[in-house]
């Protein structure tokens, strides 16, 4: 018997956590992304299934007492979280509970309470401990989610990489391929991108750049991965990844201030917590939201002890068992 499984499944990497009754972490899987809007069902469940039975086989190889090793036994799971990217609308809802029960039948784990939310809304929950809160996701995908004194709670931004996620790893990736084609064709000032992302999807020419982005090679990860070429570029002084990454860093704080706004927090104190590789690993779109909120919501406190949304969801799990008899 197992009391937690935390699952952080975003768009860049699906995380599982399985922990014992002491709060020991007794397994971890990780695979790709599982948001199904990206892959497909069948790629999501694959995915899910890969990182919650690496966690299952790390445990049992443990040899957790608790924990029946023999094959074909049922796993009882006290509390599963599970922060999902891709779950926007109830449509998608009603598509990542039919993906996560069939995981779980697959593995024969028996959840007696289950929870299954957006990623960034059970990071967050997490994260504040209830307090009022605010949390921008820029990793492959991005959204901006906050949770006020009232306990209410709203969203802004995420709508996937067809048409939102604005800031996102994908979306500075997508303009850095599109400031190379402009640079090339004569639209667009000529930009050290153009060295930088060839050679990093393996091409020699801007043309073979733009085939590849209808090839099997391309993918939402690759193209999110290329937003750390526009970083280094921007670091070199190229103007073309600064203004890119500029408008990244104005769009994740309209995110922001759009939750600020509808929950009502400007003038509350509140915590803002920063996640995901974009925020994570460039220090310029950073700072240029920190400096902009500094000024619209005063009383904002940075929580920069949580880098990783897995730390928000175990919180939520915890938080229901601590409350359970
Ligand atoms: C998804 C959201 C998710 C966000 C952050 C977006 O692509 O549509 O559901 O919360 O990425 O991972």
């Amino acid at each position: 018997r197992i009391p937690l499984l935390a699952v952080d499944g975003g768009g860049t990497k699906c995380l599982a956590v399985l922990m014992d009754q002491s709060r020991q972490v007794v397994g971890t899987g990780r695979s790709g992304s599982c948001n199904y809007q990206g892959i497909g069902v069948e790629a999501a469940v694959r995915e899910l299934k890969s990182a919650i039975q690496q966690a299952q086989e790390q445990a049992l190889a443990q040899g957790q007492d608790e924990t029946s090793t023999a094959p074909g036994t049922v796993w009882e799971v006290e509390c599963a979280v599970m922060g999902i990217a891709g779950l926007d609308t109830e449509y998608d809802r009603q598509v990542i509970t039919g993906i996560v029960q069939e995981v779980l039948e697959q593995l024969s784990i028996n959840v007696q309470h289950l929870v299954v939310e957006n990623d960034g809304f059970a990071a967050l929950l997490g994260a504040t401990g209830g307090k009022p809160g605010v949390l921008v996701i820029a990793g492959t995908g991005s959204i901006a989610y906050g949770v006020n004194g009232k306990q209410e709670t709203s969203r802004s931004g995420g709508w996937g990489h067809r048409v939102g996620d604005e800031g996102s790893g994908y979306w500075i990736g997508k303009q850095a391929i599109m400031a190379v084609l402009k640079a090339a064709d004569g639209r667009g000032k000529k930009t050290a991108l153009t060295d930088l992302l060839l050679p990093y999807v393996g091409l020699n020419q801007v043309d073979e750049l733009f085939n590849w982005t209808y090839s099997q090679h391309y993918s939402i990860e690759k193209v999110g991965e290329l937003s750390v070429l526009v970083s280094q570029a921007a670091d070199a002084g190229d103007e073309v990844a600064i203004a890119i990454l500029q408008s990244a860093g104005d769009e994740l704080y309209l995110a922001a201030t759009a939750v600020i706004d509808q929950l009502g927090m400007k003038e509350e104190r509140f915590q803002m917590i920063l996640q995901g590789g974009v925020l994570q690993n460039d220090e310029r779109v950073r700072s240029s939201i920190m400096a902009k909120m500094s000024s619209y919501a005063p009383e904002v406190v940075y929580e920069d002890a949580q880098h990783d949304p897995i730390y928000g969801v175990i919180a939520q799990g915890w938080a229901y068992l601590d409350r359970q008899p």
